[in-house]
């Protein structure tokens, strides 16, 4: 059994023909021109899905196309809502025009959700019923995986769970309201409350590592804290004192096996994520007698996006 697994960005689409193993088997992409009509950039994507598929004589083998999509579309239509990378595309019928046009069945999943879903199958969370995986990237996306089967509302539109406010009346959210916890533990939140403290400690080492990498990105804390500078320390624990409370959060409410962390920050790997499990250790509602939450980074990497997607058939 194959399935076609495609992950929708703003500069490209990428897909991969993927086995029930969750193991890539082709690979191909495409740059995603956005001054295309969707009918012109959708209809290559078709011809070059139909092209992998009869090259490698899959015909027989394949049972759909998965599609994640970076923006929130109609579940049960396959229509788009809302693309804020690739706006042209909102409005159309993703899922008609596919099936019509590769004689397959096509799903479309938010990209969050198939990366979660990934992990839950075939990643880090493969031994686990009840998975978590939150992206700390320029925003805070999430996915929840019950029992091998996303969790996401109604009409697919919920599991925002970087939109769940964690300090009222707080800093500003690209979705609108204050006090997010994407404007809290986005990698885009840490270089903020990175550039702010340079300013006011010009001696910080920060400001030295930031001139090395040539540009001020999530890694300059944590380098600048391994030279011992305390600034940088309390930049990180500042940034891990407010991820940990959202996270502490999600496992009230859930009570997940694990929680995956991906994304620019989570590649810090055990350096954060040591200090994230001490943290909610010291703060757990329940933790004596309550099962204890892994935390745990994500190992699927850029592939998680198409491997999810395909996964919803495998
Ligand atoms: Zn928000």
């Amino acid at each position: 059994m194959i399935a076609v697994g495609i992950d929708v960005g703003g500069t490209s689409i990428k897909g991969a023909t993927i086995n029930e193993k969750g193991e890539i088997l082709d690979r191909f992409s495409m740059p995603t021109d956005k001054s295309l009509p969707p009918e012109k950039i959708i209809g290559e994507l078709c011809d070059l899905v139909n092209q992998t598929l009869s090259e490698h004589h899959y015909d027989d083998k394949v049972v759909g196309i998965g599609i994640g999509i970076p923006g929130t579309f109609n579940k049960e239509t396959g229509v788009i809502v809302n693309l804020p990378n690739i706006p042209s595309w909102n409005d159309f019928n993703l899922k008609t025009f596919m099936e019509e046009r590769c004689h397959l069945y096509v799903k479309l999943v938010n990209d969050a959700d198939a990366a979660a879903l990934a992990e839950a199958k075939f990643g880090v969370a493969k031994e686990f019923n009840y998975v978590l995986m939150i992206t700390l990237g320029t925003g805070v996306g999430g996915g929840i995986v019950i029992n091998k089967n996303l969790y996401n509302g109604n009409l697919g539109m919920g599991a925002e769970l970087g939109h769940m406010v964690i300090e009222l009346d707080g800093k500003e959210c690209g979705c609108g309201r204050h006090g997010c916890f994407e404007a809290y533990a986005s990698a885009t939140a840490l270089i903020r409350d990175t550039k702010e403290a340079m300013a006011k400690a010009p001696n910080s080492l920060m400001n030295e590592v930031a001139n090395e990498l040539g540009q001020i990105d999530a890694r300059v804390p944590f380098i600048a804290e391994e030279r011992g500078d305390l600034t940088a320390k309390e930049v990180i624990n500042n940034y891990v004192k407010y991820l940990s409370e959202g996270l502490l959060n999600y496992c009230n409410i859930f009570r997940p096996n694990v929680i995956v962390l991906s994304g620019g920050v989570a590649n810090e790997g055990e350096n954060l994520l040591s200090r994230v499990r001490s943290y909610m250790k010291a703060h757990h509602y329940g933790m004596e007698n309550a099962p204890e939450v892994e935390i745990k980074q994500a190992s699927l990497g850029y592939d998680a996006g198409k491997i999810g997607a395909a996964a919803l058939y495998l």
